[in-house]
């Protein structure tokens, strides 16, 4: 997709602080963090959102969560906890028509947890 960011990120045509890639994800750092950690996680594959996933795409999905827990354990969060969310179209949120999968955490205390708006 010629016009979309992240297929850009993918390419490498726009920077990204890429944490993990492998041949069918990418995980790479949020331009504008809504928490001390936070992550998205992209399929290289351009499905605009979660309204848009086939029957077919099952093993994709599953593949992207699961890349979301290697990313977790590589930056030391897996065990402390933290938020997977999808924005799904303009009601949910959702700016970026390239599915992804928000990883928030990284709070100090739950209390700050509570007080951040996410994503
Ligand atoms: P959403 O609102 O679910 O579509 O989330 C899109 C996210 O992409 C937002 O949190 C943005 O801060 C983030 N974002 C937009 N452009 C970039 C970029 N070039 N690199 C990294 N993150 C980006
Ligand atoms: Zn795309």
């Amino acid at each position: 997709m010629d016009h979309c960011i992240f297929c850009k990120i993918i390419n490498k045509k726009v920077n990204s602080e890429v944490i993990y890639k492998d041949k069918e994800f990418v995980a790479f750092k949020d331009i504008n963090p809504k928490a001390p950690v936070h992550i998205l996680v992209i399929p290289q594959k351009h499905i605009e959102s979660v309204n848009h996933l086939k029957e077919t795409d099952k093993e994709l999905i599953g593949g992207l969560i699961l890349t979301a827990q290697k990313v977790v354990e590589k930056l030391g969060i897996k065990d402390k906890g933290y938020k997977l969310a999808f924005n799904v179209g303009k009601g949910g949120g959702q700016i970026i028509d390239h599915l992804h999968l928000h990883i928030l955490g990284g709070w100090e205390t739950e209390e700050k947890m509570h007080i951040q708006k996410i994503p």
